[in-house]
């Protein structure tokens, strides 16, 4: 194993893998940008190395200077997390090069699968069903019209290069395609640099599964069952679970069988991600490879038992896998909840600020990523997510309960957050019953944000009533979780904690 590693990122992620360095026994190095000097993974690093300005551009994008950074500090290995560096094949060629170990698959396997339309390409040839659409990049507008008449309306437009739901255009006419073509091109110039824009069928309807791979430096290549993402809010991920409730053992056997063809085709090794929809008749399709780490790694990591970091530390430092594919079926339920600094009911605005208090849910089966403490100051610098709540129980309705009760006990003060969002969402009968698919939660936004939080005033009254119960108990030194009043009854507290952030007035 490495004695020292580098993590090229920040926020939840940095600190989960300085967690995953501090249990393997390896000290781990932070890199931090000038907006970052005070943040949670800089603290809890065992070292760290300022990078540069505020925006990513100046900081945790300036690959060179993060790999002169771990030559300085003796790290061996550097680990990308998401984003940032972390699908840049440049990026991990230049570390290789540089006597370092990139914790991910090869420089090769980032580009095999970095744009969508060679991913497609190499996923028919290893016989991965995909979606039905063009492999090649669009001409004109009249080429787009041929091609989708062919597969018939409605169709998606998609930037080759594309991520994050960027260049993405739903047409539903050919009246449309040609201004549609338009603007996702200029979106995928803007994004990535690239224009090229190819087109799909558009799947009504769809869950949105993929599958956990890992394979080591020895030949093994396993995979770790499914996520269900279906809850998406503009193509982009809020709520995932594992298992999916649409997914039976014969079915995850086929996908993972499928996926790990599909890593194999690309020479894969580490950790990776397969996403294909799957639609209402069972068949699935690829869609592409995310060649990293997930966000939403944990809820696999709960119902698996594998530690999916510590792994990618332990593949990238030569060990081999010590796991048969028939010792991994999930176990119970997890599900996990994105905690971003966006107002919900004023149509996802980002919020900013400073957090001023924070109160942290606990108890059995709850996990906390988190990348922030009070006193962060939430900036428009880098993404919105602040953090995950992940909850394990035994089976999904319990998962829901404890996530529900979870996300009651989370305060976050300062900056608006996803939080009553979530809770709107674990409320929610449909959601209860796993009637989901890729475009509920569109359908189901208007009515679930509908009811605005409470106003400020009995927002703010409740809270201090929160924050005078805190303070009175710890300074009587009563360990948290105990504060007589939390099962007592007390109006304002409970309104704090449940219906002045849901309903309005306090029970
Ligand atoms: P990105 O890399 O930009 O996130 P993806 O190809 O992973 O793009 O797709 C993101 C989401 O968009 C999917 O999870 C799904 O909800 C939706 N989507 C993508 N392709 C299709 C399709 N052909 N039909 C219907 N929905 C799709």
């Amino acid at each position: 194993m490495f004695s020292k590693v580098l993590i090229a990122n920040r926020g939840e992620i940095a600190l989960r893998i300085v967690r995953a360095c501090s249990e393997l026994g390896v000290r781990s190095v932070a890199v931090y940008s000038d907006a970052d000097a005070r943040a949670p993974h800089v603290r809890e690093a065992n070292e760290a190395v300022h990078i540069g300005g505020s925006a990513a551009s100046e900081s945790y994008l300036r690959g060179d200077a993060i790999i002169d950074v771990a030559r300085r500090t003796g790290a061996q290995a550097i680990h990308p997390g998401y984003g940032f560096l972390a699908e840049r094949e440049w990026f991990a060629r230049a570390v290789v090069d540089a006597g370092l170990v990139f914790v991910g698959p090869p420089a090769s396997a980032i580009a095999a699968m970095g744009s969508k339309t060679a991913a497609r390409t190499l996923a028919l040839s290893a016989g991965v069903p995909v979606v039905p659409g063009t492999a090649e990049p669009l001409g004109d507008a009249g080429e787009a019209a041929a091609i989708a008449a062919r597969f018939g309306y409605p169709v998606l437009l998609k930037a080759a290069a594309g991520g994050g739901g960027k260049g993405m255009r739903l047409v539903h006419e050919e009246s449309e395609l040609s201004a549609a073509l338009e603007s996702a091109r200029r979106e995928s110039r803007n994004a990535f640099g690239d224009d090229a824009v190819y087109v799909e069928k558009y799947i009504e309807g769809p869950r949105h599964v993929e599958i956990q791979v890992l394979g080591d430096s020895h030949g093994n290549m396993l995979h770790l069952g499914e996520r269900e993402c279906s809850i998406q809010r503009r193509h982009q991920k809020m709520i995932e679970e594992a298992p999916s409730i649409a997914v039976s053992p014969q079915l995850r056997e086929s996908m993972g069988a499928t996926a790990v063809r599909a890593a194999r085709s690309a020479g894969y090794m580490n950790a990776g991600t397969c996403e294909f929809l799957l639609d209402r008749d069972g068949s699935f399709y690829f869609l592409e490879m995310n060649t990293r780490l997930q966000v939403e790694h944990p809820v696999t990591e709960l119902v698996t038992g594998i530690d999916i970091v510590q792994w990618q530390l332990r593949i990238a430092a030569g060990e081999p896998l010590p796991f048969i594919q028939n010792q991994l079926s999930p176990n119970g339920h997890a599900i996990e909840c994105r905690i971003t600094s966006e107002d919900a009911f004023n149509n996802f605005l980002p919020s900013t600020g400073r957090v001023t208090y924070l109160r942290l849910p606990g108890g059995p089966g709850v996990r906390w990523d988190g990348g922030i403490g009070i006193g962060s100051e939430i900036g428009l610098h880098y993404d919105p997510m602040l953090a995950k709540l992940i909850v394990w129980a035994p089976t999904r309705e319990a998962a829901i309960s404890r996530m529900h009760r979870a996300l009651l006990e989370l305060t976050v003060e300062g900056v608006e957050t996803s939080r009553d969002f979530h809770l709107r969402v674990m409320e929610d009968e449909e959601f209860r019953r796993g009637e989901i698919d890729i475009q509920w939660l569109e359908r189901r936004i208007v009515s679930l944000t509908s009811v605005a939080p409470p106003p400020e005033g009995v927002r703010a009254a409740a809270i201090a009533a929160v924050l005078l119960a805190d303070r009175n108990r710890d300074e009587r030194r009563i360990p948290p979780g105990h504060a007589p009043g939390h099962a007592g009854g007390d109006a304002w507290l409970l309104a704090a904690r449940r219906g002045g952030l849901r309903d309005g007035c306090p029970p």
